[in-house]
């Protein structure tokens, strides 16, 4: 997003409600949270969407998929602005792709802007403007903020737990079946400034973990500054408790970058292969093939003691044969992987893929993603089975008053949204703590684990007997 000059103090006004819905990947988070303090910098408040002078759905077009949902948030949220009398907008990668379709077929929406942040804080002081005027008894116009009914339950945005900081944008690799070159454009470093600051403010609002993310991770670099071991090393000095790096392009992958990943952030890689098979691999103009990604797993888990390496797989790429699938099933029976997502090819308008020929038959690309899945989960399983017994910090997600029921969080193995969790039993405990459990039970992908008892000393001083 094109950041927008926060006013000074002698410029401000009296804010106006605002509420950020996002849909899409842990990347667009980053981006809602920094345009969430942005605004909030500039004297506007983070409320509930029920009472939000603006709403602001921040979108996602990766995929089909994605693009409905968007769809469907943005008229839900119609709906919700309608019923309210909030202000609507619009962001993201959505607009960028089909910004003058979606401006003619949703008139209801006030805005919309892609990545550029001076429209939407226009409308935001505007907004406030305007609330400011109704309540000084000038100009009756439209309400500023919502109509909220004494039902309506306003819930604060809730301290974070985990917070997704953006590294880089955009990607050079221009893969033949993804649309993110075409949305974000040419690969672009965050610098260490913004970074630090964001991961700043999210450890200042409570977050216990932050989690990099970029379209390509392991290329970051500044100029006179360094790459990531004094980016990790920086992050950590500002008390992070983990930190996670995710989507690391396996070509940027160097001892420096696994180094600095064992030293400072939790033992968890994030490797997108797409596929093993090398002429899949070609055609979606990707380097790489199973022996070579073999070695370099080898090298990983020699180079970062109990790692755990996550990866995503993209099944019925025009040209993929049931050889070249074969392949890419003996490669993950092979690889120990401890997780990894699957999807089923989906052409895009504007990228190579969408018009290669040797189309995968839908049904045939389904049945594959299915396969593959089941042979992911069967492969991973030793990796999960040797966690039981062993004890584990768990970054709690969800705390419970009653010890008897189940708090919700993740170990280091688990990154938020898109892994399994841990369920722990057995302590009360809050939203943020981190405490030690021992896993008892693997299901799927979720850890069921007993917490340990805190010392007798602390105990003691917390008066329990
Ligand atoms: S590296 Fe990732 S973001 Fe970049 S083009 Fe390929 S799939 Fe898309």
């Amino acid at each position: 997003m094109t950041p927008h000059r926060s006013p000074s103090a002698a410029d401000r006004r009296p804010g106006a409600g605002f509420a950020v819905i996002t849909v899409g990947c842990p990347k667009n988070e980053a981006d809602s949270d920094s345009l969430s303090a942005a605004l909030a910098a500039a004297g506007h408040r983070p409320v509930a969407a029920e009472a939000a002078a603006v709403i602001v759905v921040n979108t996602c077009g990766f995929i089909d998929a994605a693009k409905e949902e968007s769809i469907d948030v943005i008229l839900a949220a119609a709906g919700l602005a309608r019923r309210t009398g909030a202000r609507l907008a619009v962001i993201g990668c959505l607009v960028s792709l089909y910004g003058a379709q979606l401006r003619e077929e949703l008139p209801e929406v006030d805005l919309f802007t892609a990545f550029e942040q001076a429209p939407l804080f226009a409308l935001l002081d505007a907004a406030a403007e305007s609330a400011a005027r109704n309540r000084t008894g000038g100009a009756a116009e439209a309400p500023a903020g919502p109509v909220v009914s004494r039902t309506t339950r306003i819930t604060r945005p809730r301290r974070p737990v985990h917070s997704f900081v953006k590294i880089s944008d955009g990607c050079d690799h221009w893969c033949a079946f993804c649309t993110i070159p075409l949305i974000k454009g040419r690969y672009e470093v965050v610098p260490p400034s913004t970074i630090l600051e964001n991961a700043d403010r999210a450890l200042t609002a409570g977050a216990r973990e932050l989690v990099l993310v970029g379209q390509d991770t392991s290329r970051w670099t500044w100029p006179g500054y360094g790459g990531p071991a004094r980016l990790l090393a920086d992050l950590k000095s500002l008390g992070a408790h983990w930190l996670r790096l995710l989507y690391l392009q396996p070509d940027g992958v160097d001892d420096a970058l696994l180094d600095a990943v064992a030293e400072h952030a939790v033992p968890y890689l994030d490797l997108p292969l797409q596929h093993a098979d090398g002429a899949v691999l070609r055609l979606m103009g990707r380097g790489g093939d199973a022996r070579a990604y073999l070695t370099l797993l080898e090298h990983i888990r020699a180079r970062i003691p109990n790692v755990a390496v996550r990866s995503t797989f993209l099944v019925g790429h025009p040209g993929e044969s049931e050889a070249a699938f074969a392949a890419l099933v003996s490669f993950v029976r092979a690889a120990g992987l401890a997780l990894a997502g699957v999807f089923v090819f989906d052409p895009q308008d504007g990228t190579r893929a969408a018009t290669m020929p040797g189309r995968v038959p839908a049904a045939v690309a389904e049945r594959r993603a299915a396969r593959l899945s089941e042979e992911i989960e069967r492969a991973a399983e030793p990796f999960w089975k040797q966690l039981i017994g062993r004890s584990f910090e768990v970054l709690v997600e969800r705390g419970v008053g009653d010890p008897r029921r189940e708090a919700v969080g993740r170990i280091c193995y688990q990154a938020p949204d898109v892994d399994g969790v841990t369920y722990v039993t057995g302590r009360s405990t809050r939203r943020g703590a981190v405490l030690r459990a021992l896993p008892a039970d693997i299901i799927g992908y979720d850890v069921h684990a007993v917490a340990e008892q805190p010392p007798a000393d602390v105990r003691h001083r917390r008066g329990t007997p």
